[in-house]
């Protein structure tokens, strides 16, 4: 099975009335283990719709999610609720890191959430850390990093709970482009060593380049570019 399935997913927002858009009109998309695709459209396409309805956060008017092989639609609030906590990860183009609690906190509690012991969530929180060289600021807020530091412990915090599937939207969207490209060559890294798979939204064609594969929203559908 793919890690994740989209089939004929479909969304309007304010149907029925003179705003109604249909965003989606029946994506089909399939990330296997291991794999980054990048997912390109100009703003307002209906990426983050699309990210929101694949990390379970949002559910489509039609169509089928699948994660890790279970079939999504009509699941309970709370299985959808459990099945996101481990098995999906988020980054977006602001980190929206806990600004009251350390880098090293950020990541630990996510896995608290998720039931594991801080002691071995503080340690898979250092590692994490140091595994994208943030390992010194574990003890920092977010105001006292940059903004690639703080992106880094974004991404981290999104591995957190060891989760087989990572959506990102515009994770590299307000950094400076050397900072840009270490945010992405960590994340590389991350889903080189994890075997996760990623689905990244990106106006940036030089990142969607250096992913295995690229598909393009167009007119509610996507379709794969090369
Ligand atoms: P993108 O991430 O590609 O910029 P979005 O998925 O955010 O696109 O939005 C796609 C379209 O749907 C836009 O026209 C946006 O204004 C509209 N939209 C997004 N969310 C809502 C919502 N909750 N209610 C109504 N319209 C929405
Ligand atoms: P918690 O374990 O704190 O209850 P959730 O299970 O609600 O967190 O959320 C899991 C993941 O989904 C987190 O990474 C969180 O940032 C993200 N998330 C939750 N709700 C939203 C939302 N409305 N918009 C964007 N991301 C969200």
């Amino acid at each position: 099975d793919p890690v994740l399935r989209l089939t004929g997913i479909e969304k309007v927002y304010n149907a029925g009335t003179p705003g109604e858009i249909r965003v989606l009109r029946g994506c089909d998309l399939e990330v296997a283990r291991g794999e980054v695709v990048a997912l390109v459209a100009p703003s307002g396409a209906g990426k983050s719709t699309l990210l929101h309805i694949a990390g379970l956060l949002d559910t489509a008017d039609s169509g089928r999610v699948e994660i890790a092989g279970e079939a999504m639609q009509g699941k309970s609030d709370r299985r959808r609720t459990l099945v996101r906590r481990a098995e999906v990860g988020f980054v977006y183009q602001f980190h929206h890191l806990l600004p009251e609690f350390t880098a090293l906190e950020n990541i630990v509690l996510p896995q608290l959430a998720n039931g594991v012991a801080r002691q071995a969530a503080e340690d898979r929180a250092r590692g994490l850390l140091d595994s994208v060289g943030v390992g010194e600021r574990a003890g920092h807020r977010p105001a006292a990093m940059s903004g690639g530091e703080q992106q880094r412990v974004a991404f981290c915090r999104a591995m957190a709970n060891a989760p087989k599937l990572l959506l990102a939207d515009e994770p590299t969207g307000n950094l400076d482009p050397q900072t840009s490209d270490r945010v992405f060559a960590a994340l590389m890294d991350l889903v080189r060593e994890t075997g996760l798979c990623a689905l990244i939204a990106t106006h940036n064609l030089e990142l969607a380049a250096r992913m295995d594969r690229r598909v393009r929203m167009e007119d509610g559908h996507l379709r794969a570019v090369d």
